[in-house]
């Protein structure tokens, strides 16, 4: 009989995650012998037996992986056989690691089903795990990825542990952090002295909770403050002691079941919130929902997500229909995941910590997703789906990209893969600055990788420009915001040659000096031109007027009607003081700090001040976000009038004609919703119409859509549908977010195509 012999190689995420266990009972079904061990680069295996048996069992191979393996390629090649018996694991050969490490995944069904069976050893233990499930990015410390090499490497297995451990048939063979409760990690509770609360610490926990009290609770990638979602004292209680912060909080509820007591929810949306990932999913709120009012004031959705890790399953399970689980952060710092400093920057907060004695290694923040086109869309990639990496459309030198300012995440490359770090935060200070540093240390190290080259932002004042000017003897790429945007949303596509990069955001540095943000961009990865944007008006104050939408209606206003602007007879106006109106004239008059900007994010804010939505933010967004909640509850196709000038070879959207009309609109009291809507739809066919023309000129057929505005579902919508209907090919984002935290991808690939 004719026997086969193969060598198979895999890349890709297939080692901690039960890679081998699961080749050596493939081989048993299929009568394979042979063996697998893993190296540098994955999981190599020989495999022999009847020619029919040997493709069945590499077709299974990709067809059956397990639940956490991600492979990105497998090559097999013949070999002479060798008559060899048995199938066995060999250990690992050594060598430069180029597999790639796991995200942290949800408890398991299996483990699930252990946690919660009375006669299980590992019965209601928080840290419960196995090959196809727990935590991992957060716990590495090093490479390779094994046990001592992980923060599990202070608890020595028990016998029981070690004999899973080492049985090639247990579903823990070679699961690092693998424990039990005499072995493993143990939950306690305290208060914010650190001083041990007595009691059952889970129990303990559950009856503040129940009365109405704020605990922070340890998870996989920080801390999370927990609060019943349905006690409006409690909410509001943890709102006063938050301050200022007015921004929606995620919520985690129990099951699908609950999940649909207070929010709408899709099979696609079903789908990623049970993923591994575990994810906050943004879904439409119920109209009538038991969820305290003040959990997401002003906001047409709830961000909800499902229990991440076991404890988190033994918190909500028959106990609550939601807990608000929001990152343990005063706002806009990153999240806090080490334990003494969590108990000192949560203290006023939190009334008892419930702790852990696992260390988290590295943070992550929860992701967050929004549903578009039946794809996701990322606001924030995080936990759960890094380190994952991204496929580049090219091989390229290793670059090192560290983002923009805000939302900072760093990407760095190896090969054809990009691989973004976790969400960092706001770079406005050193603490976040470290964070960076500490998150582009830890891939280096685990990714073993050392960058050629390193790619920022155009913008010089940047904390992470000025970081990447002090990294000595790397050459250094500065890129221009937009393009970044542009060339991460072809990258992920995968698109070369000439692209309509349609990118409208807040705030990003443009060639001229001015500010961009409303943008029209030809070009490919190594350059573009800027062929169209919005009309530029300047910003009373800079940054204050990010902070104060009040200020960019009196600019927009001013660009219309000049000194006469006060004369109109707008609810906003009225809130400015006579001082303030002089002021802003003057600034206004004599350009006197009032940076110049193209921006979409501001347009968004000085109409959603003029409907009166707001005319002060709390958080990034803010404004743009309520806006879009307020046009969703219209519904109407109707659109503003607008026009396109040419300047130079550069067409610039004039949007006057369409804020003459709002004020008309506001002062006629046509319903706010309506006007809302009818600027959501102006805008969409004034960019779907400037693609036009530029067509015309330059027969581009496919269109990128990225920057932050695309978050906006409603806008996102209505281009995309526009551009369809014309018959643009379009791209949007579904790997990384079309926000700032996408930034380092396209800096990453721009840097890169221009060092080949
Ligand atoms: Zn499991
Ligand atoms: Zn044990
Ligand atoms: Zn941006």
């Amino acid at each position: 009989m004719a026997i086969n012999r193969i060598r198979i190689e895999i890349e890709g995420i297939v080692q901690g995650v039960g890679f081998r266990p699961f080749i050596f009972r493939l081989a048993g079904t299929h009568a394979i012998n042979g063996w697998v061990l893993n190296n540098s680069g994955g999981v190599i295996i020989e495999a022999e037996g009847e020619p029919a048996k040997v493709s069945a069992f590499l077709r299974d191979i990709s067809a059956e992986a397990p639940p956490l393996a991600a492979i990105t390629s497998v090559s097999s090649e013949k070999i002479a056989s060798q008559g060899e018996r048995g199938f066995v694991i060999r250990p690992s050969a050594g060598g430069t690691n180029k597999a790639q490490i796991s995200p942290d995944c949800d408890v398991c069904a299996d483990c699930l089903r252990e946690l919660f069976d009375p006669n299980d050893r590992r019965y209601l233990y928080p840290f419960i795990n196995c090959t196809n499930c727990g935590p991992r990015y957060s716990i590495i410390t090093g490479i390779p990825y094994d046990r001592p090499f992980t923060t599990m490497a202070a608890f020595p297995m028990c016998d029981a542990c070690r004999a899973e451990y080492e049985n090639p048939a247990d579903r823990r063979f070679h699961a690092q952090p693998v424990a039990c409760p005499d072995c493993g990690p143990r939950l306690g509770l305290v208060d914010a002295k650190g001083e041990t609360v007595s009691g059952d610490p889970l129990r303990e926990a559950l009856r503040l909770l129940t009365a109405g009290g704020i605990l922070a609770v340890k998870g996989i990638g920080g801390y999370h403050l927990a609060v019943d979602a349905c006690n409006d004292d409690a909410v509001r209680e943890l709102r006063r002691r938050k301050q200022r912060d007015e921004k929606p909080f995620a919520l985690m509820a129990p099951d699908l079941q609950a999940i649909a007591r207070f929010a709408c929810v899709d099979d696609i949306e079903q789908r990623i919130l049970a993923g591994p990932e575990r994810p906050i999913v943004l879904l439409p709120k119920q109209d009538c929902n038991p969820i305290a009012p003040l959990v997401a004031p002003a906001n047409g959705y709830f961000g909800v997500m499902l229990p991440g890790a076991p404890l988190h399953h033994l918190l909500l399970r028959n106990n609550f229909i939601a807990l608000i689980m929001t990152s343990g952060n005063i706002s806009d710092e990153p999240i806090a995941f080490r334990d003494d400093e969590a108990r000192e920057r949560l203290k006023e907060i939190a009334d008892l910590f419930l702790v852990h004695n696992r260390e988290i290694h590295t943070s992550a923040d929860d992701s967050v997703i929004r549903v578009f086109h039946g794809n996701p869309l990322f606001l924030r990639r995080s936990r759960g789906y890094v380190p994952r990496s991204v496929k580049l459309p090219a091989t390229q030198r290793s670059v090192l990209a560290v983002g923009g300012e805000l939302k900072a995440v760093v990407c760095l490359t190896r090969e054809d893969r990009g691989f973004m770090s976790q969400h960092i935060g706001d770079l406005k200070n050193a603490a976040t600055l470290h964070s960076l540093e500490e998150a582009v240390a830890h891939l280096e190290r685990i990714l073993e990788i050392k960058p050629e080259v390193v790619a920022h932002d155009l913008h010089p004042d940047y904390l992470s420009s000025i970081y990447a000017a002090g990294l000595e003897g790397l050459p250094q790429v500065p890129v221009q915001h937009h393009h970044a945007h542009m060339a991460s949303c072809m990258a992920e596509n995968g698109l070369e040659g000439e692209t309509l990069g349609v990118v409208f955001d807040g705030t990003g540095y443009g060639l001229d000096g001015t500010i961009w943000g409303g943008e029209f961009l030809l070009g490919d990865y190594r350059a573009f031109r800027r062929c169209g944007h919005f009309r530029a008006v300047p910003m009373p104050g800079g940054d204050a007027a990010v902070k104060e939408p009040l200020r960019m209606v009196i600019s927009y206003l001013y660009d219309i009607y000049g000194n006469a602007l006060y004369d109109l007879q707008l609810p906003c106006l009225a809130e400015v003081g006579e001082r303030d109106r002089q002021l802003y004239l003057k600034m206004l008059e004599r350009g006197i700090n009032s940076p110049l900007t193209s921006s979409c994010g501001r347009l968004f804010d000085a109409v959603a001040a003029m409907v009166g939505v707001r005319s002060r933010i709390s958080y990034e967004g803010q404004a743009a976000i309520e806006l879009e909640a307020l046009a969703e509850e219209a519904d109407t196709n109707a659109i503003y009038p607008y026009s396109i000038a040419t300047a130079d070879d550069n067409m610039v959207l004039d949007m006057r004609h369409m804020l003459h009309s709002v004020v008309d609109d506001l002062q006629a009291e046509e319903p706010r919703s309506v006007i809302a809507r009818r600027f959501h739809n102006t805008v969409a066919h004034a960019a779907t119409d400037l693609c036009e023309k530029i067509r015309e000129t330059n027969g581009v057929n496919r269109v990128v859509l990225s920057g932050g505005s695309f978050q906006n579902k409603l806008l996102a919508e209505g281009i995309f549908s526009g551009l369809s209907d014309k018959g643009f090919e379009v791209f949007t984002h579904r790997l990384v977010p079309p926000n700032d935290g996408g930034l380092a991808l396209g800096q990453a690939v721009v840097a890169g195509m221009q060092n080949r």
